[in-house]
Order: C-alpha cells, then structure tokens, then sequence
C-alpha cells in the first residue's frame, strides 16, 4: 500500500490569509491585542509554535487557561473568516483526491500544522473534509518533523493490517520537506504557496511541480518510479 501524506495550506488550498486573521482576531478579542508581530512566520510551521510565539510577543501567559480561551475564540472566528477571505481549492486538488481516494491501495492522511480542529474547519470550507480520516496535526508539537511522525504513526493505526512500501509526503515549503525526510518518505514539493519552484529547488525534493493541476499526468510516477 502506498501512503500519501498532504499539507493543507498552500498545498491543497488558500484561504486568503484567513486563518491568521482569525488568529489575529481572536488575540484581539480575548487579550486586546492589537498589531500582531509583521515578524512572526506562519508558512509551513505548526500552530502550536505560531501560537507560542503569539503569546510571547503580546506577553500574554501560556497556561492552559489562556490557550484555551485563544483556541476556543479562534475556532469560533475562522469559519466566518473563511468565508469573508474569498480563498480557493488549488488547481488539480479536487481530481487527485478524487483519484487517490478511488483506489485500495492507496492511504491518503493530513500533515499540517493547523490545530487539529482548524483543519477541520478549513477542509469543511471547502467541501474536501471527506477524503481524510487520520493525520498528524500542529496543537502539541514545535517542530514539523514530530508533525510528520505523528502523521506516520496515525496511517499506522488506521491501516493496522497494512505496510507501506511507499511513503509521499506534499507540501509547499521547505519544512515540508525536511519532515519528510524525518520519517524517510518521498516528497512532492509544490509552488502554490508562499515558495517559488526557485525557492524550494534547492531543498532536494524528489519531485517539483509549479501547481498539482493534471495529476493523470504525473501521479502514475509517483506509484511506479523507485526512490533515488
Ligand atoms: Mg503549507
């Protein structure tokens, strides 16, 4: 069985900003936060670091009960946000999901940094929820690479009965690819987010693609060509 790992933002959609503005939003309402830090990366990190690093600028406490309070007003917020940003389901995105989730011998999981709940929210959006039962998600770990054996080690319960003769993870930043090496997958890089193919280029990805548009014409290599 082969194992298809795929990231949210960037990778399968954009949701025009909206989940930092719901972070953003949220911040402000529950601590009157205002000016979010222009320094704080977002791309290909988990919500777990973001938020942290939220905290540590407004110099809000990270105890559970702030964090709750945060999480609880973001979730509430991001469907409205969604639905006020205009964001998109990227080209080719619908027809391979459709495609890997038509056959047996393929496992299709999540590797994202959102909050687990957030991804819900964002995949619900955009009617695209139904094709994922399991995946590693970003409310517990910094590091994208646990992300990724969080990811693994969920394919691994849900398909109990199964190995993996091939692991592919996609994603549309660097980090991306460093967590696939982590847990020594294959990676599909791909230039639909904040990185040009120039950009991720010289991380090594196994495979470089400008968008996922016509997957009929480059999934079947990825099901037959052996690891370099
Ligand atoms: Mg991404």
């Amino acid at each position: 069985m082969h194992l298809f790992l795929l990231d949210i933002d960037g990778t399968l959609l954009k949701s025009g900003g909206a989940g930092q503005a719901a972070m953003e939003a949220a911040l402000l309402a529950e601590f009157g936060a205002t000016h979010p830090s222009q320094d704080i990366e977002y791309a290909g990190r988990t919500d777990f670091a973001i938020t942290h690093d939220l905290f540590a600028h407004f110099g809000i406490a990270a105890n559970a009960g702030n964090w709750s309070r945060f999480q609880q007003t973001y979730f509430r917020m991001l469907p409205d946000s969604l639905s006020g940003r205009g964001g998109l389901v990227l080209p080719g995105v619908t027809t391979l999901l459709e495609m890997l989730s038509s056959r047996a011998d393929i496992a299709v999981g999540l590797l994202t940094g959102n909050f687990e709940q957030g991804a819900q929210l964002k995949l619900n959006h955009f009617g695209i929820a139904h094709h994922f039962s399991f995946g590693g998600f970003g409310d517990v770990h910094r590091d994208r690479d646990d992300v990724a054996r969080m990811a693994l080690q969920a394919a691994r319960q849900h398909h109990a009965r199964e190995t993996f003769d091939r692991v592919w993870v996609l994603g549309d930043t660097p980090a991306d690819i460093r967590c696939a090496r982590a847990i020594q997958a294959e990676v599909l890089a791909v230039a639909t987010g904040h990185f040009t193919t120039s950009d991720l280029a010289p991380h090594r990805p196994d495979v470089l693609l400008e968008d996922l548009s016509a997957p009929e014409r480059w999934l079947p290599e990825l099901l037959t060509t052996m690891s370099s």
